[in-house]
C-alpha cells in the first residue's frame, strides 16, 4: 500500500471532476441537542477557496471512510483520536467516486486549530448560523439532511418478543437464545443499520441512480447506533453472560415491558424501539420514541 495514493482526480459517472482517486470523505462533529459543528474554512489557494465545509479530503485505498475523515481532521484542525464518536455515515455516490460524511457526535465543543496550510480557519458553529456562511457547493447541497442527522440513535430491541419471532427453538433454552440475538446485533453496532423506519426516503429523493433515466447521485444515510438489548424472565442470564461487545444487555427486574418503556423514555437523542406488542409500542410512540417491527431488524442481521 502507497500513502497518500489516493490524491488525484477523477471524472465520476455523471461527469464531474472530483478531488480523490477512491473517494473522498469529512468528518462533521457535532454536539447533541442542538449544540454546534464544527467547520473548517478551506484555505484560499484551494479549489473554492475561502468556503466553509468540513475538514476531510482523498481517501487513500487501504483507508475506511471512518479511518480517512479522522486522519484528515486530525491533520487540518487537530481533532485528536477517539474525542468524537461516530454515530452515521452519509454517502453521496455519483458512480466511480463519493464523498461520504462521518457524522460524529462530540461530548461537547473542543479546542480545534488550523493547520494554516489547506485550513484557513476552524470554528464552532451554531446550526441556525450555518447557512449564514459562505459554504463549499458539496456542503450547502446536503447540509439540510445532515442537519436533520445531528441526532444520536439508539436501538431498544424488545428481546423477547423478537426472539419468539422466530420459530427456532428458544423455548428450549430461553437465555442461550437472547444469547444469541446479542451476538448476532454486534455487527450492527460497528457495521451499522440502514433503512430506519421514519427516515427519509433518499434513494428517490436522489432520483434511484440511473434507474429512472437521466444518472443522478445515489444518496445512502447509514446509522451507527447504540443497542440495548432488554432480556426479562428466563432470558435473565444473557444480560450476566454480557460479552465485550458494544451490545448492552439489560436484565429487566421485572416485566420487560415496563423496562423498555422506561428506557424509552430517559435516553437521550433518538429512540428507535423494536417490538410488535402493540401495547409496549404505544407507551414508547407515547414516551416519544419511534417504532420499528422484529421483521425491520431481522432483515438488517
Ligand atoms: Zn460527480
Amino acid at each position: 500500500m502507497t500513502i497518500r495514493d489516493g490524491n488525484g482526480w477523477v471524472r465520476c459517472d455523471l461527469g464531474h471532476r472530483h478531488w480523490g482517486r477512491f473517494g473522498a470523505a469529512g468528518l462533521l462533529a457535532y454536539v447533541a441537542a442542538g449544540g454546534p459543528v464544527l467547520l473548517q474554512q478551506r484555505t484560499w489557494w484551494s479549489h473554492h477557496g475561502g468556503t466553509w465545509g468540513l475538514p476531510g479530503g482523498a481517501r487513500d485505498s487501504h483507508e475506511t471512510v471512518l479511518a480517512a475523515a479522522e486522519r484528515e481532521a486530525a491533520e487540518e484542525c487537530g481533532v485528536q483520536p477517539g474525542t468524537v464518536r461516530p454515530r452515521a455515515i452519509f454517502t453521496d455516490d455519483h458512480g466511480g467516486w463519493s464523498y461520504t460524511t462521518v457524522l460524529a457526535q462530540a461530548p461537547g465543543p473542543f479546542e480545534v486549530r488550523s493547520d494554516y496550510d489547506e485550513t484557513e480557519d476552524v470554528e464552532w458553529v451554531e446550526p441556525a448560523k450555518v447557512i449564514q456562511l459562505s459554504l463549499h457547493p458539496g456542503f450547502a447541497e446536503h447540509w439540510d439532511r445532515l442537519r436533520a442527522a445531528l441526532t444520536p440513535l439508539t436501538i431498544i430491541v424488545d428481546g423477547a418478543n423478537v426472539v419468539g419471532s422466530r420459530p427456532d427453538g428458544w423455548w428450549k433454552d430461553r437465555a442461550g437464545a437472547a444469547s444469541r440475538l446479542r451476538a448476532q446485533l454486534e455487527p450492527l453496532a460497528t457495521g451499522g443499520v440502514s433503512a430506519v423506519p421514519g427516515d427519509p426516503g433518499l434513494d428517490s429523493a436522489a432520483g434511484g441512480g440511473t434507474a429512472g433515466g437521466a444518472p443522478a447521485a445515489v444518496l445512502r444515510m447509514t446509522w451507527l447506533p447504540e443497542i440495548v438489548l432488554v432480556v426479562e424472565g428466563a432470558a435473565r442470564p444473557a444480560a450476566a453472560t454480557d460479552g465485550p461487545g458494544l451490545v448492552r444487555v439489560v436484565a429487566a427486574p421485572g416485566s420487560g415491558d415496563d423496562t423498555i418503556a422506561e428506557l424509552a423514555a430517559r435516553t437521550g437523542g433518538r429512540r428507535l424501539v423494536v417490538t410488535a406488542d402493540r401495547e409496549l409500542r404505544e407507551r414508547c410512540v407515547a414516551a416519544g420514541a419511534e417504532i420499528a417491527g422484529p421483521g425491520w431488524l431481522l432483515a438488517q442481521l
